[in-house]
């Protein structure tokens, strides 16, 4: 008779470990009562997704607010679908949005005493662990080809019944061990599958610290755990990684709650404790029909971080938004400490809602204004400028020219009780900005030309620009007096100082002083929204704004 400890022999002939000399290997963490261990665990498939991104955030503050730890752990048991430079390109992007871990893989390198961090470098730890299934009866060698598999789940379909490998379809169950010994022997292929105890007709009990206790069907299939080429399936590498890497607990998408039978049947077959569980709400969008779905990788350009730094957003933008999908009481507090100190919020998985989110882009803009408007102008430039080094030639073109000059176009409103809030992203800071630069007015001169309110004709709007060209000036006033100056030209021009007074008798004026201030904007911006009309004066200078009123005026 062969015994199970013969073929756990013959497939492993090298592994001499135990899970006893693993648990030694890595001790239990020292750590203060209550601490969690939480881990992201990417695969390198690639670019960093904005649900990854949440995930690894909520990882982070649970391990900071608990003076736990946060480790990365890269999971690239899955060669065929790795992409090279990936995993580190994650962890740089991590690195942007502040989401740093305490210890794991790191991109470049490692730290920590529980790694390798890399699944594909742990093959012996999890051949170890394979070893003891199969020596225990919990695992079996299976050498069904692809063909035969198919053939299982044809038949399972025409009878309409639960495909897969299980109970009586798991074939090779039911090999002895003869058999087996016979089969390697002879270098047949095979993967090791986990013998399943369960039943999907029973159920069992789950809590996790978001959704609570449920109920969920056992699992009954006879999962592959390790692979022809030497390496573990996910399933079974999380196990035996969370728990010698001593994580408490698991956070990840709610996409995994359906392989929680498994799990949880795996870490009792190999005599772990299993992990605490907190499964995220996925981030979801409304498609064209108004139902939500998913946020999709193909179909969604907010569903990569690299959209938001490539578009020139402050990340914590992005992070704030993120904490408001996380708790929802979130937003309230950022709102009551001026969007400031977020790292000071406490984060609970009680107040977690459990629906998916819906990714609201507007709300990343509002964070986004509200952070750069509280920078200052040496601040704002230099973000400006590092975006624009990394992403946006043009714009680096312009702050190039003169970063005094575009200092001073920043500055405007800024530094101030009340900023204005003009910008979310360096993005579209060249189509905001742009006609302060004199090439890049006369490009828009020309694509655009100047479209005034139709309502005055052309010896109006000439008559306008020539008196203020004349009589209006920035120079060593400040807007007040300027503003009071403008009404009184234009006053004296026919216009009515104000809305009101236009409203109460509108046949005896030619329009407002609203109208006006129109007029010149479009002549020094050639648009109707600007940052600041005496601002844009000042900025630009007499000689400019004047060269821009004649233009204008030869134009009509
Ligand atoms: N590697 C898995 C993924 O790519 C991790 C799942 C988990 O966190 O357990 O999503």
């Amino acid at each position: 008779m062969i015994s199970n400890k013969q073929i756990a022999d013959l497939i492993f002939p090298d592994i001499t470990e135990t899970i006893e000399d693993l648990e030694k290997r890595f001790p239990k963490r020292n750590l203060p009562t209550g601490a969690e261990v939480t881990r992201f665990a990417p695969s390198p498939t690639g670019f960093l997704h904005t649900g990854s991104l949440f995930t690894s955030l909520i990882c982070r503050k649970i391990a900071t607010q608990s003076n736990g730890v946060f480790y990365v752990r890269l999971e690239d048991t899955d060669t065929k679908r790795e992409i090279q430079g990936s995993g580190e390109q994650l962890l740089e992007q991590l690195k942007i949005f502040n989401v740093v871990p305490d210890e794991g893989y790191l991109g470049n390198s490692e730290s920590g005493i529980y790694g390798p961090y890399i699944q594909s470098k742990r093959a012996d730890i999890y051949k170890v662990c394979i070893k003891y299934l199969l020596e225990q009866g919990n695992a079996y060698p299976c050498f069904c080809s692809s063909d035969e598999l198919a053939d299982i789940r044809a038949k399972q379909e025409a009878n309409k019944i639960l495909p897969g490998y299980y109970g009586a379809y798991a074939k090779c169950r039911y090999l002895t061990n003869e058999e087996r010994y016979e089969k390697i022997k002879n270098g047949e292929p095979f993967v090791i599958r986990f013998k399943s105890s369960g039943n999907h007709i029973r159920k069992i009990k789950v809590h996790d610290l978001i959704r609570g206790d449920f109920e969920i069907a056992q699992n009954d299939q006879d999962i592959v755990i390790y692979k022809s080429d030497g390496l573990p399936t996910y399933h079974f590498a999380h196990a035996v990684d969370d728990h010698f890497m001593r994580t408490t607990v698991v956070i990840r998408g709610e996409e995994w709650i359906p392989s929680l039978p498994i799990h949880v049947e795996l870490f009792s077959a190999l005599g772990f404790e299993a992990p605490k569980y907190a499964h995220l709400p996925v981030i979801m969008k409304l498609d064209e029909n108004g139902n939500k779905r998913k946020l999709s990788k193909r179909l969604d350009s907010e569903a990569a971080v690299s959209f938001f730094l490539e578009d020139g957003y402050p990340p914590e933008a992005l992070i704030m938004y993120l904490m408001t999908i996380a708790n929802s009481n979130f937003e309230e507090w950022i709102f009551q400490n001026k969007f400031e100190h977020m790292e000071d919020f406490t984060l609970s998985f009680e107040k977690f809602s459990h629906e998916g989110a819906l990714f609201d882009l507007g709300k990343v803009n509002f964070f986004a204004r509200e952070i750069l408007s509280k920078l200052n102008k040496e601040e704002i430039t230099l973000k400006a400028k590092e975006y624009a080094e990394e992403h946006n030639p043009k714009l680096l073109d312009l702050i190039s020219r003169d970063e005094n000059y575009f200092k001073e176009i920043m500055n405007i409103e800024r530094e101030k009780e009340n900023p204005r809030k003009d910008y979310e992203k360096f993005g579209n800071l060249v189509n905001l900005i742009g006609f302060f630069y004199k090439d890049i007015y006369e490009d828009l001169v020309s694509q655009n030309g100047f479209v005034f309110n139709e309502k005055f004709d052309k010896s109006t709007i000439k008559e306008v620009l020539h008196i203020m060209k004349d009589k209006l000036s920035t120079d060593n006033i400040d807007e007040q007096t300027w503003f009071a100056n403008m009404k009184e030209i234009g006053t004296g021009l026919g216009f009515a100082s104000n809305g009101k007074e236009f409203k109460a008798n509108p046949d005896a004026y030619k329009g407002t002083i609203g109208d006006i201030a129109e007029m010149l904007r479009i002549s020094f911006t050639t648009k109707k929204n600007s940052p600041n009309l005496y601002y844009i004066m000042k900025v630009l200078g007499k000689q400019e704004t004047d060269n821009r009123l004649d233009k204008v005026i030869s134009s009509l």
